[in-house]
């Protein structure tokens, strides 16, 4: 998801500069290209008595559309303006892409039923359809995915903050204010130093509990 909001902010700052033109709604699309279709989640994870388990994939059923998404949107949009279009092709095919790898599959639906997935420990790139994929989930799911991905240090959590970090100076030096781009980037550093610490105490604070528990103090 921080991967997607660099990856968004660099897009626009990137068909702002190949185009020589300088359009905020072409950053705005960028983003939210990028973005959008993860809205799922947040609907799923409500839906789902506030879980985020190993079979969390399942909110990509609700908006992960490419066919809709990725193609008739970008098409649509290319009718008011071509660049605005294109922008919207790249940034949804993008993310479509990138949750190819790290989801558990993405489908050209209504056209199949197959899901897609380059997942390294996914026994296959095509998944037959919705029990073909619970049953592989039941046996190489993990529960822990959430936590391994933001609730703790790893070198792609922090390579994710560095594009957004990047993508942000990028946008705020292309409308001609380095300066508050470098400022908020900063900001963006310290409130993910505040998270790394905040998860670093609360996770001392269970073991320290745990040690009590154990030695009954
Ligand atoms: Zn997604």
């Amino acid at each position: 998801m921080i991967l997607d909001l660099g990856f968004g902010l660099l897009l626009g700052v990137l068909v702002n500069f190949v185009f020589q033109i300088k359009d905020w709604r072409v950053i705005a699309l960028g983003v939210s290209s990028s973005l959008i279709v993860d809205v799922d989640a947040i609907i799923y994870y409500f839906l789902n008595g506030r879980k985020v388990d190993k079979y969390f994939y399942r909110h990509r059923d609700i908006f992960h559309h490419p066919f809709f998404v990725c193609l008739l949107a970008s098409l649509i949009l290319a009718f008011i303006n071509p660049i605005y279009g294109l922008t919207w092709f790249i940034g949804s095919a993008y993310h479509f892409l990138h949750d190819c790898f790290e989801g558990w599959g993405i489908r050209f639906w209504p056209i199949t039923n197959c899901y897609i997935t380059f997942r390294n420990d996914s026994p296959k790139i095509i998944i037959a359809d919705k029990q073909d994929q619970t049953d592989i989930v039941d046996v190489y799911g993990d529960a822990n995915w959430a936590r391994k991905k933001y609730g703790e240090f790893n070198w792609m959590f922090a390579f994710e903050m560095a594009v957004l970090m990047f993508g942000t100076m990028a946008a705020f030096s292309q409308f001609g204010d380095a300066e508050l781009g470098f400022s908020v980037a900063m900001y963006e550093l310290v409130l993910w130093s505040f998270w790394l610490i905040y998860l670093h105490i609360t996770r001392l604070n269970k073991n320290l509990e745990k040690f009590k528990r154990d030695y009954s103090m």
